[in-house]
């Protein structure tokens, strides 16, 4: 270890996904075709809206320190944006910060001690287990049982429960899986919280991706006692194409809240002022068309990947991806197979080999507690998408 760091710092490897898309993009730099299905944010342009009060938010010299909590109309309009899902937050409850990346740091650092516990349904986003430790805790994933849909039952999550227990957290749609867990569902899980006084993080980042029959359900919905625990978690970022904005944003009870806005007026001191602007002109504009036409189009290209899939022996699309905008394919069907002479033991075999024979990147899951699988973002535009599943279907075919 380099005695420059702390021993904090040096145990966070940088992230999976950020290192394989860079991978993936310095191929392309050097004239190799890749098709790169490892990213994180929806193939879209940032709504018009956004753009448009961020100009006039830089014309009017909007440009000076905000509240640490965010700007008041900011935070009105957040709360408005999250009641929609039947939630009664107040203003004075919300807190925007740089992403949800960030509010989820800001939550887990006021609410964990040394050695606390957070429960995870895996398989789980490569970055909670390092925002966890971060704040001095530790994630623990509830496995799902073989077979079953990856979702976790509440007896699963009940026997994972220890003294060191503090936070369940939630992640519906989920990433990697694309997996909605429905109301019942989620109401059956939170009782376990209610059970045991957990706090509930609740990252509702993707709730706006929802495809099919697929209902997004807000955790903080459902009910007065669940509400009181629940800290909810979400942004601009994947619902208006806006990650590049850095705005997203954390509601919960007032003193969590209030407890986050010091730990950000000391940090960051608020986030950028013309992004919070941008954010208002998207949260306030009447964009239900556009992101109607935004949903059927992502709906069309994740119907497109699963068929792909459900089509290539050797792999199967494993839960039911009905949101967020990613899925993951079980590989280990292939297991045994080889490709000029090498063969295929681990999903990080088939993404190495798939990249370098086929150009195709898509990240293998053990950083999300899916050993087997590999995560395929299908955001990208439909042409590149049937490219890339082209050549997925001929490299599975060229094994032995
Ligand atoms: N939560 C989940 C599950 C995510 O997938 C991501 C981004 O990939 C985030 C949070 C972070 O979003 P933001 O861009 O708002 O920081």
């Amino acid at each position: 270890m380099s005695p420059l760091l702390a021993a904090r710092a040096a145990a966070v490897p940088p992230s999976a996904t950020a290192a394989l898309d860079a991978h993936a993009k310095a191929l392309v730099a050097v004239g190799v075709s890749v098709v790169n299905l490892t990213s994180g944010e929806p193939a879209f342009p940032t709504v018009e809206p956004a753009a448009r009060a961020a100009e006039r938010a830089i014309a009017e010299d909007f440009t000076r320190y905000t509240p640490a909590a965010g700007i008041p109309e900011l935070r009105t309009a957040i709360a408005a944006h999250l009641n929609r899902h039947g939630t009664t937050y107040e203003a004075s409850e919300v807190v925007v910060a740089a992403g949800a990346k960030q509010a989820l740091h800001y939550a887990f650092t006021a609410l964990l001690d040394p050695g606390d516990e957070v429960l995870i349904p895996a398989p789980h986003w490569v970055s909670y287990p390092h925002l966890v430790a971060l704040a001095g805790g530790t994630l623990v994933p509830v496995h799902p049982a073989p077979g079953a849909g990856l979702k976790v039952t509440p007896e699963q999550v009940r026997a994972a429960v220890t003294e060191r227990t503090k936070v369940l957290l939630l992640n519906s749609p989920a990433n990697p899986s694309g997996v909605v867990y429905s109301r019942y569902e989620l109401a059956a899980l939170v009782e376990v919280a209610v059970e045991f006084d957990l706090v509930i993080v609740s990252d509702e980042i993707c709730d706006h991706w929802v495809f099919g029959d697929a209902r997004f359900t807000s955790v903080a919905a459902l009910g007065t006692e669940v509400a009181a625990r629940t800290v909810t978690i979400g942004g601009v970022s994947k619902t208006f194409a806006m990650t590049g904005w850095r705005i997203g944003w954390l509601a919960g009870p007032a003193a969590l809240a209030s407890a986050v806005t010091a730990l950000q007026s000391h940090t960051a001191s608020a986030p950028s002022s013309v992004a919070q602007r941008a954010a208002l002109g998207a949260l306030t504009a009447d964009l239900a068309p556009e992101l109607e036409r935004r949903r059927s189009e992502l709906d069309a290209r994740r119907l497109a990947t699963v068929k792909a899939l459900v089509d290539t022996p050797g792999l199967r699309v494993d839960g039911d991806p009905e949101g967020a905008f990613f899925l993951l394919a079980d590989v280990s069907g292939l297991y045994g197979k080889a490709y000029c002479g090498r063969t295929i033991v681990s999903a990080a075999d088939f993404a190495e080999l798939l990249l370098a024979e086929a150009g195709v990147a898509v990240v293998p899951g053990a950083d999300f507690a899916a050993p087997d699988h590999v995560r395929i973002s299908y955001t990208v535009p439909p042409e590149q998408l049937a490219e890339a599943l082209g050549r997925i279907a001929d490299f599975v075919g060229t094994l032995t």
